[in-house]
């Protein structure tokens, strides 16, 4: 259904990114590292552990200088695309998509909640992961829950009916499935799940709903995720195709929730030397812009570019592509960004 936020719930989401973005003003810089560390409300919250493509920035063998520049300076480094769902008052987090970066994206995870102190030597480093799709920057860091790693203990994996039959189908996934790492749990696009905290309970008023994507479905099918919090609600949607070619449109996918952080892999076409854009569809920023443009400020203003690719300009806060999405009204997303629920 349908759902309007009233204007209260969006300003509770502006008022956490502002606390968030303190940092600047000290000098740690707006969802670099450091913001992290900022205070977190009392309420549940979404902690942005990465914001890059698949790939991360820099990304393997690119001698340009998108990635010289990240590898000169580790604040111009992004992860691959990640959230974290934390719930201070049960002590709870969630993952969402689990890509290779994940064992430095734990470092960022620590004091999220405060509250979190569970006994054991290897106690659970979340408490469910919510997987979009089977893609390498979304699945790969399950790896680290291996007995190889971390070897986690029956830790349940949210994914569609195809999701789970990949994990459980094929190798190396297979493994952590039979040996108990990971217990795959299938999720029904549009119902929403319950998160449950580190208790086993069920948290109040806390729910991740998936909502099905076209995208290159080349090993399952493609989902986002709407966090439901209760104060505000975030929308995930790291890949796909293109908007023209999902039966709902963008628009009302965000006059349902407060905040959206959606597809902004490729600002514009040209961006992959060697490779046709065709061939690896996704929308461009510059269309994302174009199509809202007409939309109120309001609208406008609940997008979050993420996923982006290591040549996306707009990764860089003092590019001309970055000056377009802020004239746009829109932000791109810093690891560090916290968004109240
Ligand atoms: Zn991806
Ligand atoms: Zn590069
Ligand atoms: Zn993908």
């Amino acid at each position: 259904m349908l759902r309007t936020a009233p204007p209260s719930r969006h300003s509770l989401v502006v008022v956490v990114r502002a606390i968030a973005c303190l940092g600047v003003l000290l000098g740690a810089g707006c969802g670099s590292p450091a913001a992290s560390r900022d205070p977190a409300p009392e309420g549940p919250y979404v902690l942005v552990l990465g914001t890059a493509q698949d790939a991360g920035l820099p990304q393997i063998g690119c001698r340009a200088a998108c990635c010289e520049a990240a590898r000169a300076d580790p604040a111009r480094r992004r992860f691959a695309s990640a959230l974290l769902v934390v719930d201070p008052a049960s002590g709870g987090r969630w993952l969402l998509d689990c890509g290779p970066d994940l064992r430095e994206q734990v470092e960022a995870m620590r004091g999220h909640p405060p509250t979190r102190a569970l006994p054991g030597a290897r106690p659970p480093l979340v408490d469910a992961v919510f997987l979009t799709h089977a893609h390498m920057g979304h699945v790969a860091g399950l790896l680290h829950l291996g007995n190889e790693a971390y070897a986690a203990r029956d830790l349940p994996v949210h994914g569609t009916a195809s999701m789970a039959a990949f994990l459980a189908g094929h190798q190396p996934w297979a493994l952590l499935v039979s040996l108990g790492n990971v217990r795959p749990v299938v999720v029904e696009p549009g119902v929403p799940t319950p998160l449950r905290g580190p208790d086993g309970a069920v948290v109040p008023g806390l729910t991740v709903t998936a909502f099905r994507v076209p995208h290159r479905d080349e090993v399952t099918d493609t989902v986002g995720f709407v966090v439901d919090g209760p104060s505000a609600s975030l929308a995930y949607l790291p890949d796909i195709d293109k908007w023209e070619r999902w039966e709902r449109p963008l628009e009302e996918l965000l006059a349902s929730v407060d905040v959206a952080l959606l597809d902004g892999t490729f600002f514009a076409d040209g961006e992959v030397p060697g490779r046709a854009l065709a061939d690896i569809p996704h929308p461009f920023v510059s269309e994302t812009i174009a199509r809202l443009a007409a939309q109120p400020a309001s609208l406008r203003s609940r997008v979050v570019f993420t996923h982006l690719n290591h040549g996306n300009p707009a990764a860089d806060p003092t590019s001309a592509a970055a000056a377009a999405v802020r004239d746009a009204g829109m932000r791109v997303a810093r690891e560090g960004d916290v968004f109240g629920l």
